[in-house]
């Protein structure tokens, strides 16, 4: 979901993008008007997140798949093996991922728990010679998310595609951070890469140039040609995060919403959360219905109430909220009394 106050401009101007006479889209990413849109979305960006100037912004064609797929690449840097946490789907996909090129340690895992947790950091089995440690800030399928950043004496890697934005962090605090936009930022296509400039020294040399972090950022993300649009999108987007007050105020914001809707799930007879409390996402709350034959009915009859995307992911099952910026609290508001009629005549 994006907000409509971004749709409403980028429809505004589709056709004439700032008295050009032509939608931006059809400009050439090479040309003056382009390369100040580009400049001005990457300052916003830093702007938004104090993104320190040691760091390189990236914005690259593709999702995170291709991301996680490539981190080792560009940051084993010689090293033998790589810390990988396990908290969920994302992460064991990225694992997956990796193990094409490098010894993985898996630090921990909840896996045994149903990715239900995260696993308590007194036990962890991290390695001091690893290149990176790598973890999923937001498991986007199971519900779980981390409220603080890993203590870790490696360069920390982290998976923020459904949480960059919603919350505050401090960039100087990873080795680098990328996020898929489709899920808080814009439409699929585009990714963020947020990356210490200091670890990309000893890039694996089969890298190809596109996917080499060091390349990519002495072109400024202009190697090939990037997504023009998404890249606009992208840019409306962190205009619009910057006008509602920032990152302090979307977290504010989150919090509030995903309160609302854990209370009301607490609080009710029929909906149930089982993810230890102390990391529930505040991005997508995941739920159950004591009596499973009622969530098809509860699924057809949220969308007739205008409350859509409620069913859960495949491998999840159940239903899932996805509370992204864009969510407004009335909208939550809308979902928790709807669940709460919903229980008083069905449950
Ligand atoms: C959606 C998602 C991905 C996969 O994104 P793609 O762009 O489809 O590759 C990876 N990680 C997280 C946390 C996600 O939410």
């Amino acid at each position: 979901m994006l907000p409509e106050e971004v749709m409403l401009q980028a429809q505004a101007e589709l056709l004439d993008w700032q008295g050009s006479g032509k939608s931006v889209m059809e400009i050439g990413h090479r040309t003056p008007d382009f390369i100040k849109l580009a400049e001005h979305v990457e300052s916003s960006l830093r702007d938004i997140l104090a993104i320190p100037d040691s760091y390189h912004v990236l914005f690259l064609a593709g999702g995170a798949t291709h991301q996680y797929s490539i981190i080792p690449m560009n940051l084993l840097a010689g090293k033998q093996s790589a810390d990988y946490i396990d908290t969920g789907i994302w992460s064991d996909k990225a694992i997956a991922a990796a193990k094409r090129y490098t010894d993985v340690n898996i630090v921990c895992s909840s896996r045994d728990d149903d990715y239900q947790s995260i696993p308590d950091p007194s036990n962890w089995q991290l390695n001091n010679d690893a290149a990176y440690c790598y973890y999923t800030d937001n498991e986007t399928i199971g519900g779980v998310e981390f409220h603080s950043v890993p203590k870790v004496s490696t360069p920390l890697v982290s998976d923020m595609t459904s949480s960059l934005l919603s919350k505050q962090v401090d960039v100087s605090q990873f080795g680098l951070i990328f996020a898929g936009a489709q899920k808080n930022i814009g439409p699929a296509g585009l990714t963020l890469v947020i990356v210490n400039s200091e670890l990309l020294k000893d890039i694996l040399s089969i890298t190809p140039d596109l996917l080499n972090y060091s390349l990519q950022a002495k072109n400024h993300s202009m190697l090939n040609t990037p997504p023009t649009f998404n890249w606009y999108m992208a840019g409306l987007m962190f205009d619009w995060v910057k006008q509602q007050g920032g990152i302090e105020t979307m977290q504010q914001m989150n919090q509030r919403k995903s309160d609302l809707l854990y209370r009301a799930i607490d609080e009710s007879g029929l909906f149930y959360n089982d993810i230890a409390k102390t990391c529930r996402s505040r991005m997508n709350v995941v739920f159950h219905l004591q009596d499973e034959n009622l969530l098809q009915t509860f699924l057809e009859e949220a969308t007739l109430a205008g409350l859509h995307a409620l069913k859960g992911h495949k491998l999840a099952g159940g239903c899932r909220a996805s509370l992204y910026n864009a969510v407004s609290e009335a909208g939550v508001e809308q979902l928790v009394a709807f669940m709460r009629e919903f229980e008083r005549t069905k449950g």
